[in-house]
């Protein structure tokens, strides 16, 4: 899926880590790529997953096939889905369809719960896991304080280098707009002036809040949509009116499944932004 999902690898004194997996389908290019960065498979340490939507973390069976020296370090409400993803695997069929290909199991043996604010040495440098629920529960984003860099799965938004902006990643059933502003908040604290996005790319030399704000100010466009529009519509006419609003967001996508991803996100937004998603996991 060209353009529309990319994992981030970053290298310190001899041993280097990737960050999410791609889909199940993805391993091979994610391989080619690192031999063609000149990173070694065999000081693959960690495959360290951002969230357990099947475009990040479907890969890591077939890349620790490749990879004899990594675990994967994921959020722990997320083991067991990875050892045994079925869930998973349908959850992804359900929106990408057949970009959606089958998943293998990850050993347990093979995975590393991680805790949030843990660092993970490597080489000369850690990463530090910080959890970030809201766009799904088990959500972790990484930071490098090396290099001043976040990577931000999916939790803030998806960013499309055409139009510099960002967009909401709200996808049904897991988003939690209350547990998204909370994340929000906590990532203020954070010294960093780059943001990876897992879809799709870089936002460089630009101070982390005015990069908050630009996730919240996505978010807020929905929030007042549905404040404007929610007395007059029932909810299903309010999801097409919002999914209406949300071409440009699903540009990232690929085209087939645009039109579900605009739905998804229609709908995880008014079902996590409801009262009743409130105290739920
Ligand atoms: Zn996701």
């Amino acid at each position: 899926m060209n353009g529309s999902i990319g994992v981030l690898a970053y290298k310190s004194g001899g041993e280097n880590v990737i960050f999410d997996a791609g889909m199940p389908n993805s391993a091979s290019e994610i391989l080619l790529s690192l031999r063609k960065l000149s990173i070694n498979t065999e000081s693959t340490r960690y495959v360290l997953l951002s969230h357990r939507h099947i475009d990040h973390a479907g890969g890591a069976f077939a890349l620790l096939e490749q990879l004899p020296n990594a675990s994967v370090g994921l959020h722990p409400f997320s083991v067991k889905g990875l050892s045994e993803p079925s869930k998973i695997y349908e959850g992804g069929r359900e929106l990408f369809g057949d970009f959606a290909t089958p998943m293998g199991p990850v050993q347990t043996s093979s995975m590393q719960s991680l805790e949030d604010g843990e660092e993970i040495r490597l080489g000369e440098g850690v990463v530090r896991a910080i959890y970030s629920p809201g766009h799904t529960s088990d959500h972790i984003a990484y930071y490098i304080p090396q290099k001043r860099t976040l990577y931000c799965g999916d939790v803030l938004g998806s960013f499309s280098v055409k139009t510099a902006k960002m967009y909401p990643t709200s996808i049904y059933p897991s988003f939690d707009y209350a547990k998204y502003k909370t994340t929000i908040s906590k990532m203020r604290s954070i010294d960093a002036d780059v943001a990876v996005f897992s879809h799709f790319g870089v936002i460089s030399g630009v101070d982390i809040n005015q990069i908050l704000d630009m996730s919240l100010a996505a978010y807020r466009a929905l929030e007042e949509f549905v404040a404007v529009n929610s007395s007059s519509m029932d909810k299903e006419k309010l999801v097409r009116e919002l999914k209406a609003t949300l071409k440009e967001a699903t540009e990232i996508f690929p085209g087939p499944v645009r039109d579900k991803a605009a739905e998804f996100i229609a709908r995880g937004f008014l079902e996590g932004s409801s009262p009743s998603k409130m105290g739920q996991q």
